[in-house]
């Protein structure tokens, strides 16, 4: 069943969105040569906490690990496509490119979103394997509309990563949100046709999350059991935000 939220229900929602938009936006600018994915993992805590939310991620338990999840986030460098663990371990260089995911619980409403910002100045495949993401996303979130179906959500990101020459991680899929951080349904980035495709009505929300490859779609866990990375070796990049239904059309709640 896919839970729907009223309009005040969703003004709480756009209160950890904003909240969660504003830790990305933060963190974003301290992405530079010679920062460590902890560095970013502890700013994050520190605004977490000061805002008086809960990190969704830390202490989450995915039964597929059969352990809770350690960080407020997750960042996932290069090739790796998901969940990766911070570390102060892993600098960040120039060419780099890193994922930075997070989550927060507001008065019991969650929020979730991801951005993958480069390190320098991007090379041309990179910067377009970034811009076809994000592309990808914004025409989803187009779809978000009373009336459509779920596929459409989906299909918009298949079809713009696909006519662009780069590849869907099938994998990993976004969710629905609100008073859980995975709600029902899944969202993948293609349509599943072993899925429903039901009707979006006013109140649902959804975490979209492209995740896409330069090289092959295929991926495989690191020996962490966490990260999630590009079997080839390519560089994946991941772009989210939750967006909810509305009379006046999508609402991105993890954006101003
Ligand atoms: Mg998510
Ligand atoms: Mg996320």
């Amino acid at each position: 069943m896919i839970i729907r939220k009223t309009p005040a229900e969703l003004e709480k929602m756009r209160a950890s969105g904003l909240l969660v938009h504003s830790i990305l936006a933060e963190l974003a600018g301290m992405v530079q040569e010679g920062v460590t994915t902890m560095d970013l993992e502890v700013a994050a805590e520190k605004m977490i906490r000061d805002a008086g939310a809960r990190p969704a991620f830390k202490g989450y338990y995915v039964p597929a690990v059969g352990q809770r999840f350690g960080f407020v986030l997750c960042t996932s460098v290069n090739d790796e496509i998901v969940h990766g663990l911070p570390s102060t371990k892993v600098e960040l260089r120039k060419g780099d490119i890193v994922s930075i995911d997070t989550g927060v619980e507001l008065n019991g409403w969650f929020g979730d979103s991801a951005t993958t910002v480069p390190v320098g100045e991007p090379e041309p495949k990179v910067k377009r394997l970034l811009d076809v993401t994000k592309e990808s996303l914004e025409r989803a979130i187009e779809q978000v509309r009373a009336g459509n179906r779920l596929f459409d959500i989906c299909a918009a990101v298949e079809n713009h990563v696909r006519a662009n020459g780069f590849s869907i991680v099938k994998e990993y899929v976004g969710h629905g949100i609100g008073t859980q951080l995975h709600e029902e349904p899944q969202v993948p980035n293609y349509i599943d046709r072993r899925n429903d495709n039901p009707r979006l009505k006013e109140g649902m929300v959804f975490a979209i999350e492209p995740m896409v490859n330069a090289g092959a779609g295929d991926s495989k866990l690191k020996p962490d059991r966490w990260t999630a990375v590009a079997k080839d070796g390519s560089y994946s990049a991941h772009f989210e935000h939750c967006v909810a239904v509305t009379a006046d059309g999508p609402w991105v709640l993890t954006r101003p």
